[in-house]
């Protein structure tokens, strides 16, 4: 399996290359070159396996010879050893037609974990391999980082940098990627917000002489083994409730549209969705483009759902190099109209787009009223990301099941839930002495020279 690059202008990677790489160095995003698929036999067949089985038969064929069966076998193996869920995805049912897919089992209590606790085995492989040792730096609005860290933290081959927005990320997130005492893992809180954190990453792996020196590596949402690790649970909750005999619906919680581009690769695989709903807080670009055509950003308002305060979504550029018929220079085109402020999406790609992708948005009160409505009707209590999809998919709910992607716990937003709730979430044992942990980190301004020499003091290049 080859990888290709949205702009059309980069070296054709194999899988291994693309993980280790991240962004390709056109500025695009990598693609596998063809989208494997999976008939209805194949799907039948997933019907009773285990997580991790279902990992395996989705994940190899994009993978191609960059690690064999055994090599694969074992790393799935590992990543999910430490969820806390023997299901790892299990689902939980809402109403009479909606369930939840809980993805907070994992170790830092976030979907994140599931590619991410994937990739650090995978990474580790390769590079042991390789005799080679990279730099990781990564942006986050909050779970990103934990989940990387978590991952990453005391391995032998790579430094962890992970870029946050100061004082725009709940104290759970902070304390999460603050606390380790690995001596890879930095924390560096930036002045500014996740946009600014992911400017200054993609200018980091834009200046190919600091790139290639300190052996960057990308491990953001853009990594396409990322996305790949999260098409598996669309397949196991899928056929849990009765796929390929019965479509399913899912609505997700997006800000970087990682996720539900997620669900996208599983439905171009074959597995049969119906819908695929978008759902946003009021930083609503991905809603607007959906139902107006124009993709333009605006100031990020922060919100109770900050994993999801972003107005430049990075994979949406995925999307669209499908909806533009693969066409690499129509997207470098666009994306230079973006950063003048926005672009329109043409008519046919945009019929594309919404042949995939519903959306719906949430405002911080609706937000609030279905935590609080959730818990009076049913008990459950909701993070507040899953609490903005569990609103949009009361509004698209039909026949066909629906399926919300849980996509955090609620111990990690507590203020937003103890507000709406009246009662204080509680971390699981294991995290029980979180706040009691000694704190690591550095401040920077938004200042990408000062975050160039960092990085090379921290690793001596
Ligand atoms: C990262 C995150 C999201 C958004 O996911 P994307 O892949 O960026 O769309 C939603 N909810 C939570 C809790 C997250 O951590």
């Amino acid at each position: 399996m080859k990888y290709i690059s949205t702009r059309g202008n980069a070296p054709v990677l194999t899988f291994e290359e693309a993980m280790l790489t991240g962004l390709a160095r056109d500025g695009g995003l990598y693609v596998p070159e063809s989208i494997p698929k999976m008939s209805s036999a194949d799907i039948i067949g997933l019907a009773g396996l285990s997580y991790e089985e279902i990992a395996l038969r989705v994940i190899q064929p994009f993978v191609g010879d960059s690690f064999s069966e055994a090599e694969l076998i074992s790393s799935i193996s590992n990543a999910y050893a430490g969820f806390s869920h023997n299901a790892r995805a299990p689902l939980v049912q809402l109403g009479a037609n909606h369930h939840l897919l809980e993805l907070f089992h994992g170790p830092t209590l976030a979907f994140k974990d599931f590619a991410m606790q994937l990739i650090g085995q995978l990474f580790q492989r390769a590079l042991n391999r390789r005799g080679e040792r990279v730099t990781i730096v990564g942006a986050t609005s909050g779970d990103t980082g934990s989940a990387a860290i978590e991952a990453f933290k005391g391995l032998d081959t790579a430094d962890i940098f992970i870029l946050f927005p100061n004082g725009k990320i709940s104290d759970v997130q902070r304390r999460q990627m603050t606390t380790p005492v690995e001596t890879n893992v930095h924390a560096i809180a930036v002045e500014g917000t996740f946009d600014t954190c992911q400017a200054m990453l993609k200018d980091m792996f834009n200046d190919f002489e600091f790139r290639d020196g300190v052996r960057l590596a990308g491990v953001n949402s853009i990594n396409w083994a990322r996305v790949l690790a999260q098409v598996v649970y669309y397949f196991s909750s899928a056929v849990a409730l009765g796929a390929p005999h019965r479509e399913v619906s899912f609505t997700v919680p997006t800000g970087n549209f990682g996720d539900i581009f997620a669900g996208y690769i599983a439905k171009r695989m074959g597995l049969p969705i119906d819908r695929l709903v978008i759902a946003t807080n009021q930083n609503d670009i991905l809603h607007r483009a959906i139902t107006t055509g124009r993709y333009d950003t605006s100031i990020v308002e922060p919100t109770i759902t900050p994993s999801m305060d972003i107005q430049v979504s990075s994979n949406f550029e995925r999307a669209l190099f499908d909806a533009y018929d693969r066409d690499g220079y129509a997207i470098t085109r666009l994306m230079g109209e973006l950063k003048q402020g926005g672009f329109g999406i043409e008519e046919e790609a945009l019929l594309t787009l919404q042949k995939y992708f519903d959306s719906g948005r949430a405002t911080e009160k609706e937000t609030s009223r279905v935590i609080k409505s959730m818990f009076d009707s049913n008990g459950e209590v909701l993070c507040p990301h899953t609490a903005v999809g569990v609103k949009v998919a009361n509004e698209n709910l039909s026949r066909t099941p629906m399926i919300t992607l849980a996509t955090a716990h609620p111990a990690k937003f507590p203020d937003a839930v103890e507000a709406s709730v009246g009662k204080r979430p509680v971390l699981p044992s294991w995290l029980a002495d979180l706040f009691d942990r000694s704190e690591r980190l550095t401040e920077m301004p938004n200042d990408l020279q000062l975050m160039k020499t960092l990085v090379r003091e921290r690793i001596k290049i």
